[in-house]
């Protein structure tokens, strides 16, 4: 349901413990081991060989938590990759900046950063590896909230909510005083801070593809966020070029997100993050709409290297 799902993105210096932030909430959540089994179940009741092309681990994630759906998109970890943290960061509500306790913002941080306050996006800061001896906490989030002053924030970016942890132990808390054994305040913060995604449920369907993939066994894969409307496997969805000519195919493929596997889903709603294979030309920044009243949405080209 539109309403309880959060889509963020977790950005920061390389080693500050992404990784195993993510880590941390899926155990939390418990969804990793569960959805092995799920999938494992899934393979035995079919062809193992043809099922193979679906497990692919993914780059996004999806952590359920309560009620909720969190959609965890994946920035690219090198700066050079710049185009595509800009293209990553417009399907998502918030970012959870992330920065190690004792060696604070670094320059990963500050570009990244800049990204999203220059897409209006709130982060929450996140002070990790609070455990290491030494780490300094309270400068470190001042250092951060310069940062954000250098980087233009305005008043509603800079009022940040700040969330302590250490992944590695599995904790979070609201302030350094108080004790914490679980990764539940980051959980709290994040579906209380985040706004669910925009999109008008009842208009035709509408997806930017933002991620295109190649997989051997289902062919192109295109990912993106759906902007409006709904959408089933199965059916036949326009596709929109960005010199607007349109043609028509079929969703031979329809992939959500459980834990870090992507998997086969019956249907989803505005404001998901999903992966549609059957489109064999398809491309970043081209629309997939609904067949009946195809209409494409807008896509702000980025200058970026080209990587051969
Ligand atoms: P990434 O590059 O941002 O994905 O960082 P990783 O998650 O791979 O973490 C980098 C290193 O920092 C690893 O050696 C982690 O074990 C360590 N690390 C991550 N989180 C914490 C933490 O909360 N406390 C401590 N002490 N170390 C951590």
């Amino acid at each position: 349901m539109q309403e309880l799902i959060r889509n963020i993105a977790i950005i920061a210096h390389v080693d500050h413990g992404k990784t195993t932030l993510v880590d941390a909430m899926l155990k939390h959540a418990g969804v990793f081991r569960e959805n092995e089994a799920i999938t494992e179940r899934v393979m035995d009741s079919n062809d193992l060989e043809k099922e193979r092309g679906i497990t692919i681990l993914s780059k996004n994630l999806s952590v359920h938590h309560g009620r909720y759906k969190i959609n965890i998109v994946d920035t690219p970890g090198h700066a050079d990759f710049g185009g595509e943290v800009e293209r990553v960061l417009t399907m998502v509500d918030s970012v959870l900046l992330l920065v190690d306790a004792l060696d604070g913002p670094m320059p990963q941080t500050r570009f990244v950063l800049k990204k999203s306050l220059d897409l209006g996006l709130k982060p929450i800061v996140v002070i990790n590896k609070i455990d290491r001896p030494g780490a300094r906490a309270d400068e470190v989030v001042d250092m951060v909230f310069d940062l954000f002053c250098e980087l233009n924030a305005n008043d509603e970016q800079l009022d940040f909510p700040i969330v302590y942890t250490s992944a590695k132990m599995g904790y979070a808390k609201l302030d350094m005083t108080s004790e914490s054994t679980s990764m539940e305040p980051l959980f709290a913060v994040v579906e209380s801070n985040v706004h669910p995604p925009k999109g008008d449920a009842k208009a035709p369907f509408q997806l930017l593809v933002t991620n295109i993939d190649y997989n051997d066994y289902i062919g192109r894969i295109a990912t993106g966020k759906i902007y409006s409307g709904k959408v089933k496997t199965g059916e036949t969805l326009a596709l929109i070029k960005q010199n607007g000519a349109i043609s028509k195919g079929r969703i031979s493929k329809l992939l959500g997100y459980e834990g870090l596997k992507q998997v086969e889903i019956p249907e989803a709603v505005t404001g998901d993050i999903v992966t549609i294979a059957g489109f064999d030309d398809v491309g970043i920044g081209e629309t997939l709409a609904s067949a009946e009243a195809p209409e494409a949405l807008p896509y702000v080209a980025i200058d970026e290297p080209t990587i051969s």
